[in-house]
């Protein structure tokens, strides 16, 4: 007999956006993702945020592809793409207009920065269009209206989290004035299709759930759970990124890079693990994982 199916049995995914090669950092989100899943004995997707087309690179997907295979980090079903959703995203938007939950904007990003000030995810748009597009200008953006007064989440490893949406953040870009939808806006969509119960990503992403977690409200989607791990630093403190050229992960060495991911996120696996292979390694990671272990926020542990 088939053993029944739990309603909320849980799908996590990693999502790198293809700017470039994976790095250090990327592999630990990719990693920590995959274990809490199979440890949980749910499914692992993989998704590309190409929404951003013009930052999307072809041979970055070959590599992101090639250095996950090569660490056996196997995700379930096909790769999601950001692409083919574009209708999607649009047709959620119109369903924010249509409910009075989002309008269009006339103000560039220099008009903005003149005036507004810094909140928990960047500027704070002053709401100059909100009661409508200025005589004589034309809407380029559409902005959510983000007005709650508070909202909070629990973090599963950095604990209670809440902020005032309206004087922290304000309202955001959905669709930008180059016709693109905004990442907040596609990456509730693409979870909400892969039908994700939790998200585990780096500390740099957890401002970003607040106006995620805002638009899964307004378009009645569920929540998933959210685990934010410490971020990998370089030599001087800055958070690595595949933009500022951060040394690409080595998957000619899954053992040493799959041993030190483990390291850094308080795991400790024992020594001469390196050698083995990947399977194996992944095997000890997932019956030991304790997400309990991992380090706190911007330490490296490795
Ligand atoms: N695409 C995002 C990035 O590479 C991550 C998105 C997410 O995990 O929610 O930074």
């Amino acid at each position: 007999m088939m053993p029944a199916m739990t309603r909320n049995a849980y799908v996590g995914r990693f999502a790198p956006s293809p700017t470039g090669p994976l790095h250090r950092g990327s592999i630990v989100a990719a990693l920590a993702s995959y274990i809490d899943a199979r440890a949980a004995g749910g499914r692992w997707r993989l998704r590309i945020d190409d929404v951003d087309s013009g930052r999307a690179r072809k041979d970055a997907v070959t590599a992101i592809l090639t250095t996950l295979e090569a660490l056996g980090l196997h995700w379930d079903g096909p790769v999601q793409y950001q692409d083919p959703r574009r209708s999607d995203y649009e047709r959620s938007l119109q369903q924010l207009a249509r409910a009075g939950l989002a309008y269009p904007c006339a103000c560039t990003r220099r008009e903005i920065a003149d005036v507004a000030r810094h909140g928990a995810a960047g500027l704070i748009y002053p709401g100059t269009c909100r009661g409508g597009v200025p005589a004589g200008r034309s809407a380029r953006s559409w902005r959510f209206i983000n007005a709650a007064d508070c909202l909070a989440f629990t973090d599963r490893h950095a604990g209670a989290q809440s902020l005032n949406p309206a004087a922290d953040i304000g309202d955001f870009i959905i669709r930008r004035g180059d016709g693109l939808h905004a990442y907040h806006l596609a990456m509730v969509l693409d979870d909400q299709a892969l039908g994700v119960t939790d998200i585990v990503r780096g500390a740099d992403l957890l401002p970003a759930t607040f106006p995620q977690i805002a638009l899964q409200q307004a378009l009645g989607l569920a929540t998933p759970r959210y685990l934010h791990l410490p971020v990998a630093v370089d030599d001087r403190g800055r958070k690595l990124s595949k933009t500022n050229g951060a040394a690409p992960a080595d998957s000619h060495d899954p053992g040493k890079t799959l041993t030190e991911a483990l390291t850094f996120l308080g795991q400790s696996p024992p020594s001469g693990l390196a050698r083995a292979g990947a399977p194996e390694i992944l095997d000890w990671a997932v019956v030991h994982w304790r997400p309990e272990r991992i380090p706190p926020f911007y330490e490296t542990g490795a």
